[in-house]
């Protein structure tokens, strides 16, 4: 390992964590977001260590391009769609399905489908982002069959508030695609990560729903072992964390009482101490919005964050009676140290802070 940040992934914890979620929706064909770069975990090695998976999903076209470039043969799902007659004419050809879900995409699907497509009709239920009225659904399946008439036309929503376990607005867009849903001859999507592990009525809504095809999940954060519950853990929800981000220790000096630490000066010890410095920074995904306090384990305990982080750097101390040598590991997170219980230090959810690893030389993903 150089002496610069890195981002561990642990292939075979998603594959745990692929077997916890199926656990959770006995029965329903997954489709794998690995959107953003597999969350920031490297999309080509999680695609390729999922690709016996029903679907990958992405966001975009190039996303699914540069999977099909690298020999992914898996269905791709694009979770955005197409916005030119160009990129339709490329989904057919590398065969990706696609999300539909707004009138300009119907009208190029009504104009130059030349071959089947599998088409998931977005509907809105509630989250005000992607998707169809509800009321339009009726008429815009009949219009996407008569278009696609060799093709699939499928349905699909998406909670906006699921990860809240109480939440009024999760039961409500249940009820209005189970409106929606009433008699469909075809599949049906709904869950992401948090409907699936904190719903199972919605996760296993087969019995609940009447329609014909297969019931599908989507889940995108709990692959990577990251809960997507507030104050709840992956590991209490029976996943591994995949990523293990860590950096070593680069200097370590004593630091005198009143003295100012990095970028500003913001941070003033308190007292004598010694300063550690770790070669992580904003430019390798250690957010610059972690404050003085944030916790970072090194040789078994954990240390405080302090002063501004660097974009190569960050400082922490280590306490008066350090002994930790140059060259020590410091996990910023991972093994015994939750990114669930770090990201709120930096104001963050554990989405972003990983989506932010930088694949930079020295914080280069390492897959084992
Ligand atoms: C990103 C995304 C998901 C996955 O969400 P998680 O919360 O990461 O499980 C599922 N569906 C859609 C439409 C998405 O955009």
């Amino acid at each position: 390992m150089s002496f610069g940040a890195r981002a561990l992934i642990r292939l075979g914890a998603l594959t745990h964590n692929l077997h916890t979620i199926q656990h959770a929706a006995p029965g329903a064909k997954v489709m794998a977001v690995i959107k953003a770069n597999a969350y920031g975990h490297g999309m080509l090695a999680v695609a390729e260590q999922l690709k016996g998976i029903d679907s990958l999903a992405v966001a975009r076209l190039p996303e699914a391009l540069e999977l099909r470039r690298a020999g992914i043969e898996t269905p791709i799902t694009l979770l955005s769609g197409v916005f030119s007659s160009e990129e339709l004419a490329t989904a057919l050809e590398h065969e990706f399905d696609v999300v539909v879900h707004c009138w300009e995409q119907l009208a190029l699907i009504e104009s130059s489908l030349d071959r089947a497509l599998t088409i998931w009709l977005k509907i809105d239920t509630g989250m005000n982002r992607l998707g169809f009225d509800p009321r339009a659904a009726g008429d815009l399946i009949r219009r996407l069959r008569a278009a696609n008439p060799l093709g699939e036309v499928r349905l699909m929503t998406h909670f906006a508030d699921a990860d809240n376990l109480d939440g009024a607005l999760t039961t409500e867009q249940f009820r209005r695609i189970a409106a929606v849903v009433d008699g469909f001859e075809g599949a049906v999507s709904l869950a992401n990560s948090a409907a699936m592990l904190g719903w199972p009525d919605i996760a296993d809504a087969r019995d609940r729903l009447n329609f014909t095809g297969d019931l599908w999940v989507r889940p995108g954060i709990a692959l990577y072992g990251i809960s997507p519950f507030v104050g709840r853990t992956g590991k209490e929800l029976g996943l591994q964390p995949v990523m293990q981000f860590e950096a070593r220790l680069i200097a370590r000096k004593p630091l005198a009482a009143g003295s100012h630490v990095g970028y500003k000066g913001r941070y003033v010890s308190d007292a004598t101490t010694q300063l550690g410095i770790i070669a992580a920074g904003y430019g390798d995904g250690y957010s610059r919005h972690f404050r003085d306090g944030t916790p970072i384990l090194i040789n078994g305990r954990r240390v405080p964050l302090i002063g501004n982080v660097s974009m190569d750097m960050l400082a922490v101390d280590l306490g008066p009676d350090a002994r930790d040598a140059v060259g020590d590991i410091a996990t910023l997170w991972g093994d015994g140290l939750p990114i669930e219980e770090v990201a709120p230090w930096a104001d963050a959810i554990p989405y972003d802070l990983v989506c932010g690893i930088m694949n930079r030389e020295s914080a280069k993903l390492v897959t084992e």
